[in-house]
């Protein structure tokens, strides 16, 4: 498969080309040439798959003539060691449970394949592949727990000092091995700033072979397209086929891939898109204007984006028609008092713990079914673990949450993490020195 940059369809470049480059030169987006099909005969038998042969069947439906099956079967069986679980809270409506992987965040998913793709690809590099990856939080432990232990590769994060919770902190500082942090005294945009200067920085790419584990990488998209499939078939085990996925959304790279499976053949009836304050998208498909604005803080802080990157991606999967784009999705927005009273709620009427982000799918999943009331089932996406997010939840619903094991195991943990100033000198000098 080719991938074509959303800018300029005629400049297509090979799978590795797609993932080392991660953005196109002329700064539009990685898609695949042309849309496979799935074969109709797996569709209909898919209840009789497990997520791992699922994801194979689909991956190799885009990656055949990359990656030889059996090798796109090992970097599947690795990457995807975890389930997806569909859970029932009501009759018709569901939750998806995204985070049963290391970093307990639905980025694993997108991670762990990246990074062994990026493994594969680099065997026969002998220059060590140096990935540079600014986090808000989320982002950068399924990266750092992605690429633990990932020969060939070194991860170095950059992170907010103060501004992540102790989860999260845990799962960026404590891995050592080839997994580097540096606590950055400033803001998540001061570390994406540094990082954005490295690789412009002619001296250190010299120096370094470095890439970028940013979310717009293709190889993070295609496996988020599995858990779709996974999802259908366990609603189709229990009799089920008619859909409507709802998906908590920021840079719009999850519900994108759930896009890309419904044009590969799943059959969706319909998508909500479910964002926080930061409405560009309802905006856009309710006034066909799309007005990008700055991002504002909420509860829900991994979907605080103001000009969501995997946007353009969605419109070329529509070829642009908004007619098409308004038939199968629909967006609504919520406030933090509203996500507030949705995580009450959803504790109260379903005894379900659920964080920002998810909670925020649930309001958007019931604002859907009261306006199209319907016999499908409901899903709606539940994209981290409540756990990573204390300061979101109310402290006596927060003391009922059950710790995940590995949790439990982070809090003994020594954290290794070097401090850095916000100043691109000092990033480089400790790159180079610590070569
Ligand atoms: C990253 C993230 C999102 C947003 O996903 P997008 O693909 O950017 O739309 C939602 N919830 C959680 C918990 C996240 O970490």
């Amino acid at each position: 498969m080719k991938f074509y940059s959303t800018n300029n369809k005629t400049l297509a470049v090979s799978f590795k080309d797609a993932v080392f480059n991660s953005l196109p030169a002329d700064k539009g987006l990685y898609m695949p040439e042309h849309i496979p099909q799935l074969d109709p005969l797996f569709l209909k038998n898919i209840q009789q798959y497990s997520l791992k042969e699922i994801a194979l069947e689909v991956a190799s439906a885009l990656l055949e003539n990359d990656i030889p099956r059996p090798e796109l079967k090992k970097i599947i069986d690795d990457a995807i060691n975890f389930d997806a679980p569909v859970k029932f809270l009501t009759d018709r409506t569901a939750v998806l449970e995204l985070f049963h992987g290391p970093s307990y965040a639905f980025k694993d998913f997108g991670a762990r394949f990246m990074s062994r793709i990026m493994g594969y690809f680099s065997k026969t590099d002998d220059k060590l592949l140096d990935v540079l990856v600014a986090t808000s939080g989320d982002t950068g432990g399924a990266v750092a727990l992605g690429f633990l232990g990932v020969e060939g590769t070194r991860v170095t994060i950059l992170y907010p000092k103060g501004k992540v919770s102790d989860v999260q902190e845990l799962q960026l500082t404590t891995n050592g091995q080839n997994i580097r942090a540096l606590e950055v005294d400033g803001t998540f945009d001061d570390c994406q700033t540094l990082v954005k200067q490295a690789f412009s920085d002619a001296e250190l790419n010299r120096a370094l072979r470095l890439t970028s584990a940013n979310s717009i990488n293709i190889a993070r998209l295609i496996p988020q397209t599995f858990y779709y499939f996974y999802a259908y078939a366990q609603l189709r085990s229990q009799g089920i086929d008619e859909v409507v996925f709802t998906v908590p959304s920021g840079n719009f790279g999850n519900i994108g891939a759930g896009l890309l499976a419904y044009k590969m053949g799943l059959p969706v009836k319909h998508f909500v898109a479910a964002t926080n304050v930061n409405d560009t998208v309802p905006r856009f498909l309710a006034s066909g204007q799309y007005e990008p604005k700055p991002s504002v803080q909420t509860l829900s802080n991994a979907m605080d984006v103001g000009n969501p990157s995997n946007w353009v991606r969605i419109q070329d999967l529509f070829s642009g028609s908004l007619g098409e784009l308004k038939t199968m999705i629909s967006s609504y927005t919520f406030t933090d008092e509203e996500t507030k009273a949705g995580m009450d709620s959803l504790f109260k009427e379903c005894h379900y713990i659920a964080c920002p982000h998810t909670a925020i799918a649930w309001l958007g999943a019931r604002t859907y079914a009261q306006e199209h009331p319907g016999q499908y089932a409901s899903v709606f996406l539940s994209t981290a673990h409540a756990c990573k997010f204390p300061d979101a939840i109310e402290d006596e619903v927060f003391a009922k949450i059950e710790l995940p094991a590995g949790a439990e195991a982070l809090k003994g943990k020594e954290k290794l993490a070097e401090p850095l100033k916000v100043d691109f000198e000092a990033f480089k000098t400790y790159l180079i020195n610590h070569n």
